[in-house]
């Protein structure tokens, strides 16, 4: 870390936007705007190559310090002044800036330079404007005290105040100079109260105190939080930016602003900002003033205003993307002093991808890439209709999505109370704890006070699909009640919650349906000119489409989800658990080819399945017809459909009591007791129940077949194939093979249909002799789900609400492995299968069911290793399509953003 010899400070220019990881965004697109002939003001920038240095050693690195008196003194003498010279200074912001933008890095201190002597200075060199030199040094020692040295931020604002209040002042545009010198005075005296020392009037000592102060807030608790959660790496380090000052508080002809070369909230096309006279730095943002609109500029400086247009349009063409911008007017002169390609809301990322490729900016291709399957699924959850104007409570972290409406309530037994009665309702509570797991079912949405996106609450929201708020801001919970910002929110009270935005809101917020998922269920139609974002959607998806190599199916049970699923783009189903065929009226049947005394009697309980079953498959085949339908043979334990042991236990005992006839709860319970597992997830299930269970495979595949042959002989097109569970050895499918083939040969005959027989992926010993189970296989499916948990030996239901957390907490993993494949073990197995199974059978067909197929970056992963396709719910088919086509986008990102 850190060479003898290597190079630390780069001046403006020098960089430019390709060496981001080096002088982090700011200083990459600073730099970049010099060289693009932009007026930004002169200045430097000391690498991220230096902090890295400084945390390692906890000092500067050799040679860094040289290099910054040099480029210091030819920022002097480019300016033709002396940082903190007595009669005419200097000054300097000091502005951290890393690769990626990220709350909770130290904030950026401005007039660096100023000190008793040199205030005198600037105020004769701003033409005897003394307020100004004032405002200017009252400004540096509040920030350089709070940022610097941690002095308690509200003793200047309150401070600030309290000079206000004495002048009857509405705003700090009315204290005078008098005040601000007094001002000054006090925030001194602040300072050294809270320091121990006085503040620094060493011009040089204050850039290096506060360029270290950069460098160490690089580890500032927040920031440590927020990049464990957004994934960035640890070590990356800040850069810290000097800049020379420009003033935009020097009077009316004077300003600062902020600007947006498109709408970052809906994407519309025009310049959104605001703008504020008479300011400096933050202000424009800290709503200390009103600001005014950019467009009222205009009038105000003319001059200025045009020449911002025309950078503005400048950067769009040379970033071709959306900017942000900072600037600063200094009495009619412009300054850029910060440009970067901004952020945007879901909606505005496609919009403006869209409409970048309309005015021929962008390809396609790049449109793809600059959105994500993250985003197209926050635009299909419903959202709250703003335009009610909803009282705003809180905000936290949008934990996990949706809109969720209920009545509030405190505890986990309440909550399943109430839902049991049929309420809605929203679980608040300062944490949750794998204790809340009921109430968090039964509840509509979960708030909490406390945690982020790794907390218990989040992890198991997101993992069974309700909406969650973590961390919401200010909120105090009680007993029976909840307050925020002085309103109080009793136990009963509806309350609205966004797991998108993080919003929380009174009372129930009307909900509008999403406008995309109109579009997928054809009931929006792209070409309506009034729903640009649609057009948008649907521009990008059509690339999207074009460009995939992994086709995607959905899971689906019934006709009814497939035709949703198809409408969704799904292009076959994956997966199509039987289970729920063994369920409802059919129980019964079930429980007597449980409890199947001779062979006479389990054939009966079978052939009275076959025909319910064979309907089934008969509607399900009928909704995808011309496409592949997976339907994997029953898997479950068989003892799952019967009633639990207390039930019965209790039936029993009961009817003993009244001396009423139980012999056939009698007989069930001891079927039970007998069938009852310690492991069921280990035990007798999938593949063993075809081997054990004489006729119930068989009677399962006459159903496919059969129905496939009637829908054939219709004159539609089904595509069956037939997928063994849970198998691990070669021998274990080969029997069962043996046994379908026979069947599907005698069902089939002449009619044309073609069936298919393979096999889950499911148990590690069947990745690791994927070679021989090929020979028995037309498909391998990856069940992630059940890989997952073998593979970890934990089960999902069992983990995730119970420890997960922690393990997010302490970095085992950095999200749930059942939320994204665990690449290096999981995906592992996944890659030693699909190689060794096409080694084996070239033409092996190779798949993906299970939620990671709906996962984006599990979609990248499973594009990588040649999958044929994916499969995971309706929901997130188009989730899928677009990241299957983001993965097999080809070539460089053209643009290093
Ligand atoms: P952030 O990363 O929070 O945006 P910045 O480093 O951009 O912090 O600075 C905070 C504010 O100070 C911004 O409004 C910026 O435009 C302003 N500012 C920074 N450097 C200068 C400078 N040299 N002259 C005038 N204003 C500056
Ligand atoms: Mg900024
Ligand atoms: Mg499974």
């Amino acid at each position: 870390m850190g060479n003898a010899g290597e190079k630390y400070v780069y001046d403006f220019s020098e960089g430019h936007k390709g060496l981001k990881e080096l002088l982090g965004g700011k200083g990459a697109n600073l730099a970049e705007m010099t060289r693009m002939g932009l007026p930004v003001p002169a200045g430097f920038t000391v690498t991220t190559r230096a902090c890295q240095a400084y945390l390692a050693t906890g000092d500067n690195p050799a040679g860094l310090a040289e290099e910054i008196d040099s480029h210091l003194a030819a920022l002097e003498s480019a300016m033709g002044r002396r940082l903190g010279d007595a009669s005419d200074p200097l000054l300097v912001s000091v502005r951290s800036g890393a690769a990626f933008s990220m709350p909770g890095m130290m904030e950026t201190v401005l007039n660096v330079g100023l000190n008793d002597e040199s205030v005198a200075g600037l105020a004769a060199q701003a033409g005897g404007n003394e307020r100004f030199a004032w405002d200017s040094y009252r400004r540096l020692i509040q920030m350089f005290g709070k940022t610097v040295c941690d002095v308690p931020g509200e003793e200047f604002s309150n401070a600030l105040e309290e000079a206000k209040t004495a002048r009857g002042a509405t705003d700090d545009l009315h204290l005078d100079a008098a005040d601000l010198q007094a001002l000054v005075d006090r925030f001194k005296r602040i300072f050294a109260k809270n320091t121990g020392h006085d503040f620094p009037q060493d011009p040089k000592e204050q850039l290096r105190l506060a360029m270290e102060a950069v460098f160490r807030s690089w580890n500032a608790e927040r920031a440590v939080l927020y990049r464990r959660q957004e994934r960035i790496p640890a070590d990356l380090g800040t850069a810290v930016n000097v800049v020379a000052m420009v003033f935009g508080n020097l009077g009316p002809d004077s300003g600062t602003g902020v600007a947006f070369t498109r709408d970052p909230a809906s994407g519309a096309q025009g310049i959104y900002g605001d703008y504020l006279q008479n300011a400096q730095g933050e202000d424009v943002v800290a709503g200390i003033r009103n600001t005014i609109p950019l467009d009222e500029l205009r009038t105000l400086d003319r001059r200025s205003y045009d020449e911002l247009l025309t950078i503005m349009a400048k950067l769009e063409g040379h970033y071709r993307d959306l900017c942000d911008i900072e600037f600063t007017i200094e009495r009619g002169k412009l300054w850029m002093l910060q440009t970067r390609v901004g952020k945007r809301t879901a909606g505005a990322a496609f919009r403006i991808a869209a409409q970048l490729v309309g005015e021929g900016m962008i390809s396609l291709d790049e449109a793809l890439r600059r959105v994500s399957g993250a985003q197209l699924a926050q635009l299909m959850f419903p959202r709250f209709d703003l335009a009610a104007d909803p009282v705003a409570l809180t905000k936290g972290i949008g934990a996990s999505p949706g809109a969720a409406v209920g009545k509030v309530v405190f505890s986990a037994p309440r909550a399943v109370e109430l839902a049991a009665a049929g309420e809605q309702v929203i679980l608040v509570r300062r944490e949750t704890n794998p204790e809340d797991l009921a109430g968090m079912i039964a509840a509509q949405g979960i708030l909490t006070a406390r945690g982020g996106k790794t907390s218990h609450a989040a992890v198991v929201a997101r993992g069974m699909g309700r909406t969650c708020v973590c961390g919401a801001d200010q909120l105090e919970i009680a007993a029976d009640r909840f307050t925020v910002a002085g309103r109080t929110v009793n136990e009963g009270d509806v309350i609205s919650i966004d797991g998108t935005t993080g919003c929380v809101y009174l009372d129930a917020v009307p909900v509008r349906p999403s406008e995309v998922v109109q579009y997928f269920e054809g009931t929006l139609s792209s070409a309506e000119a009034e729903v640009p974002l649609v057009d948008a959607v649907h521009k990008i998806m059509s690339h999207a489409d074009a460009t995939r190599d992994l086709a995607v199916r959905t899971n689906a049970d019934t006709a009814d989800d497939a035709a949703r699923a198809r409408r969704f783009g799904a292009e076959g189903i994956g997966l199509c658990r039987t289970e729920h065929m063994f369920l409802g009226d059919r129980r019964e049947l079930v429980e007597r080819l449980i409890l199947a005394a001779t062979p006479g009697e389990r054939s009966d309980a079978l052939a009275a399945l076959l025909p319910l079953q064979r309907a089934d498959f008969v509607d399900l085949f009928r909704a995808m017809d011309g496409l592949p339908v997976t339907v994997r043979l029953i898997d479950p334990p068989l003892h799952e459909f019967l009633p639990s042991l207390e039930e019965l236990a209790v039936n029993v005992a009961v009817a003993r009591e009244r001396g009423e006839d139980h012999a056939e709860d009698a007989e069930l319970l001891d079927a039970v007791r007998r069938m009852h597992e310690q492991n069921p997830m280990l035990g007798l299930r999938g593949v063993r129940l075809g081997l054990v269970i004489p006729g119930l495979f068989a009677m399962q595949v006459r159903a496919i077949t059969e129905a496939a042959v009637q829908l054939a002989g219709e004159g539609l097109d089904p595509h069956p194939e037939i997928m063994v569970p849970l198998v691990g050895a070669v021998q274990e499918l080969e029997m069962v093979r043996q046994e379908c083939e026979q069947i599907v040969a005698e069902v089939v005959a002449d009619s044309g249909v073609n069936v298919l027989i393979g096999t889950m992926i499911e148990v590690p010993r069947a990745a690791l002799t994927a070679g021989q189970i090929a020979e028995a296989a037309d498909f391998f499916s990856f069940g992630t789900n059940d890989l997952t948990q073998m593979g970890w030996g934990f089960s999902r239901d069992d983990v995730e609400g119970a420890f997960f957390w922690r393990y997010l907490e302490l970095g085992i993993f950095g999200i749930s492995p059942f939320e994204s494949i665990d690449r290096e073990g999981v995906g592992r197995l996944i890659r030693i299968a699909a190689e060794e199974g096409r080694a084996v059978r070239p033409e092996l067909k190779l798949g993906v069911c299970g939620e990671h197929g709906g996962d984006p970056e599990s979609v990248h992963f499973f594009h990588e290793v040649g999958l044929d396709y994916v499969s995971c719910s309706p929901f997130r088919v188009p989730v899928a399509r677009l990241e299957a086509g983001r993965a097999a986008i080809t070539g460089e990102d053209s643009d290093s953003r």
